[in-house]
């Protein structure tokens, strides 16, 4: 049959590769037909995998949160999603809880992490997508036995959970996400850049493959307050401790945080500034001395000024570029 033994050689490596070839197609095709055929509440095993080289927890350990939070859920309807750093556990449909992991969460991580974060969240945070505000308010009572304070969502630490009322809009989850990652990377983060980042963000895009904030409903509020006279100084606002920045807080200081946030991105200069703050943070536990030397300015009382001249331009929906 063969002429030579160099021929019968050469056609049992083709015989061989053959083989090798159609057990690689039918692994592939076996995988694919799990992943359309997967139950309603199941583990997205595609996503754990892809993220396996970046994710700091290894596959297992998700694969072991997930099974204790199988036994937590509230009801049947609770579609669960590996989104790594988190889990995402909601009670919308399968394919509308995957949307949200796909577009808003991972979206979102991935943005944050190329311009911010190089660390991920210490343990697994779940995100909890409840459907409507009856889901959400019954169920963060039964599971964290607390009542919201707040109609559209929050991050609790103690919980390690994001907490989200999802029919408000995908806005203040990626708020939130922003919590999770600055407690990873910026521990003494104060209060005005933790919440001027995450309230930048909820109204956001992407902008030459970066995220990118957009003017929001904070905006006029923070005009009026501006027009009336009331908003502090930036070395005030910056040096707000956080019960003074949360519970004092008389409806500016998210505001005028974002807007300082905006006007920096607007100029270039945030995502610069936050590595710079992050680098002079023991010198300058406000970021204060940091955004005088970036701006580079001597008198901050005509900053301000110009500061808010820039804010009582902008409109909702409109962008503008600071040169
Ligand atoms: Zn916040």
């Amino acid at each position: 049959m063969f002429d030579s033994p160099e021929d019968a050689r050469s056609t049992t490596i083709k015989r061989l590769t053959f083989l090798l070839l159609a057990a690689v197609s039918l692994a592939v095709l076996g995988l694919r037909y799990r992943l359309k055929s997967a139950p309603a509440i199941h583990i997205k095993t595609l996503a754990a995998t892809t993220f396996k080289s970046r994710a700091t927890q290894p596959d297992s350990d998700f694969a072991r949160h997930v099974e204790e939070l199988r036994k937590k859920l509230p009801s049947a309807e609770f579609t669960i999603v590996i989104q790594p750093p988190f889990v995402v556990v909601g009670d919308e449909s399968e394919a509308v809880v995957k949307a949200h992991s796909e577009h808003t969460v991972k979206w979102a991580v991935d943005r944050l992490k190329q311009d911010y974060f190089a660390k991920d969240p210490k343990e697994i945070l779940d995100i909890w997508l409840f459907k409507d505000s009856a889901s959400y308010e019954r169920n963060a009572l039964a599971l964290f036995g607390e009542k919201p304070t707040t109609p559209y969502g929050y991050y609790s630490s103690s919980h390690k959970a994001l907490i989200m009322n999802i029919s408000t809009g995908g806005g203040t989850l990626v708020h939130e996400i922003v919590h999770p990652f600055v407690e990873a990377n910026f521990p003494d983060c104060p209060p005005w850049l933790n919440e001027g980042l995450g309230s930048l963000y909820e109204q956001s895009g992407e902008v030459n493959g970066h995220i990118h904030g957009y003017t929001n409903w904070r905006l006029p509020g923070l005009q009026a307050a501006i027009k009336a006279g009331k908003v502090p100084s930036f070395k005030d606002l910056m040096s707000l401790g956080s019960r003074a920045f949360y519970d004092d807080d008389k409806g500016t200081n998210y505001g005028q945080s974002r807007y300082l946030c905006y006007y920096l991105q607007q100029r270039g200069l945030l995502v610069r500034y936050y590595r710079e703050f992050v680098n002079h943070q023991k010198d300058d536990p406000s970021g204060y001395k940091t955004l005088v030397r970036l701006l580079a300015v001597r008198d901050m009382t005509a900053f301000k000024r110009r500061w808010e001249k820039f804010v009582l331009g902008l409109q909702q929906g409109y962008d503008v570029t600071v040169r």
